[in-house]
């Protein structure tokens, strides 16, 4: 099963993705934690990457697509995947069909969760991250037991330098004018399924859950 899973910043791709990805035996990729995982290593392309990022403006789709197509070349990639943050463009949704296709893989649904946005910059803004394995907390929706302290793995939590009001604003301005067009897009493939993420987190995993197993038992 190749899944896409969409929506706004702060949706919360990245808090399902990681359940789905556990659930459903999928590889998850994200290309924001793969940029993230760049500027960490000081790569040149993570340089270049930055720059886009702390404005909250896209990053160029040449280089996105080139770290997708790159993944998803990988032998492990075969068994399913879940692509959480890409594509952001339409130019990317079409780049990524052609990949798919020369590596003849296809895309079985395109999940968009979809929330209010007062409650995106709620989300956004009190977002913690772990230094160390990258798990996703909230300070007041999905606390860790610990005050600042990883569940997992005992590291110290951060906030990403992107979760800035201002920034946050920008990249829900950037959602709107490049990537909603990529519904339409899916509607026409008749890929495209809108989740209610203004539920919490178990209730929309539950919702997402029930709609891959119907899909799985389709297949
Ligand atoms: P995205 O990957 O779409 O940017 P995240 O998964 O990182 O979003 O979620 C953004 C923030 O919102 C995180 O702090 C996360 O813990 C929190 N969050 C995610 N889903 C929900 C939810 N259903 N209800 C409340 N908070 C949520
Ligand atoms: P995310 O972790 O998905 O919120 O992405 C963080 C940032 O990484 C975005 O604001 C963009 O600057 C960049 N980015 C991630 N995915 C993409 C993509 N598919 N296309 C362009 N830029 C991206």
């Amino acid at each position: 099963m190749n899944i896409i899973l969409m929506g706004p910043p702060g949706a919360g791709k990245g808090t399902q993705a990681e359940r789905i990805a556990k659930n459903f035996g999928l590889l998850h990729v994200s290309t924001g934690d793969m940029f993230r995982e760049a500027v960490k290593e000081g790569t040149a392309m993570g340089k270049k990457a930055k720059e886009y990022m702390d404005k909250g403006t896209l990053v160029p789709d040449e280089i996105v697509v080139g770290i997708v197509k790159e993944r998803l070349s990988k032998p492990d990639a075969a068994d399913g995947v879940l692509l959480d943050g890409f594509p952001r463009t339409v130019e990317q949704a079409e780049a990524l069909d052609e990949v798919l296709r020369e590596l003849g893989l296809k895309l079985d649904a395109v999940l968009s969760v979809d929330v209010d946005e007062e409650e995106l910059v709620t989300r956004l803004t009190g977002r913690r991250v772990c230094s160390n394995c990258g798990t996703t907390y909230h300070i007041k929706f999905n606390p860790p037991k610990v005050r600042n302290i990883c569940d997992h793995c005992g590291s110290e939590l951060y906030q990403r330098s992107d979760d800035t009001v201002e920034t946050v604003k920008e990249r829900l301005d950037v959602y709107k004018k490049q990537t909603f067009p990529l519904i339409e897009y899916y509607k026409r493939k008749g890929l495209f399924q809108s989740i209610d993420g203004n539920q919490d987190i178990e209730q929309v995993f539950d919702v997402v859950s029930a709609y891959l197993k119907k899909l799985e038992s389709k297949a």
